[in-house]
């Protein structure tokens, strides 16, 4: 196993939020992609760890707010050759943390409510895992010059009809 420097400190699981709040705790850290077991089914393969930049903080308004950004990298079927294709996943967020509802609907608009429980404590991996869920693109797909380079498969499966592709009829055309 490699020797983890700082910056790859893993991000702690589940948090006192009110408490980081009140400390201006910030954290760059990151989450081994495999226990991120929602974004694993969503995906074809995690490829890397998902990199973490927090802070806790209360705002001009006196909110409890975690500001942020992470990133990662996924493998995802190309929705138009089928192929996998690389997809860099990034987002940047600004959340609200409310005990309940009725603090959640006093929240301005530009915070999403998270909801502490009753003691206060986060699932910051579930946080940050729903704002990698969102930012999935919902139509991945090759850049086009590469995705048109792919080849079909020569072999034919069980069950996997031969079809005219495109890419096909473009190549002989190319050739000629
Ligand atoms: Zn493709």
């Amino acid at each position: 196993m490699m020797s983890r420097t700082m910056a790859e400190a893993q991000l702690p699981h589940r948090v006192d939020g009110p408490k980081l709040v009140e400390n201006n705790q910030q954290f760059s850290a990151q989450i081994d992609s495999s226990v991120l077991s929602r974004l694993n089914d969503a995906v074809d393969r995690c490829l890397a760890p998902v990199s973490c930049v927090l802070s806790f903080d209360r705002d001009e308004e006196r909110h409890r707010v975690l500001k942020g950004s992470c990133s990662t990298r996924v493998s995802m079927v190309c929705q138009r050759c089928l192929e996998p294709v690389e997809v860099r996943v990034e987002s940047q967020f600004s959340l609200g943390l409310v005990f309940n509802d009725e603090q959640a609907k006093q929240l301005p608009r530009r915070l999403e409510p998270v909801e502490v429980d009753e003691n206060g404590i986060l699932d910051l991996w579930s946080v940050i895992e729903d704002e990698v869920l969102l930012a999935l693109p919902m139509f991945p797909t090759h850049e086009a010059s590469e995705c048109q380079m792919r080849q079909p498969e020569p072999e034919n499966k069980p069950g996997n009809e031969k079809r005219p592709n495109p890419f096909d009829v473009l190549a002989q055309l190319k050739q000629k």
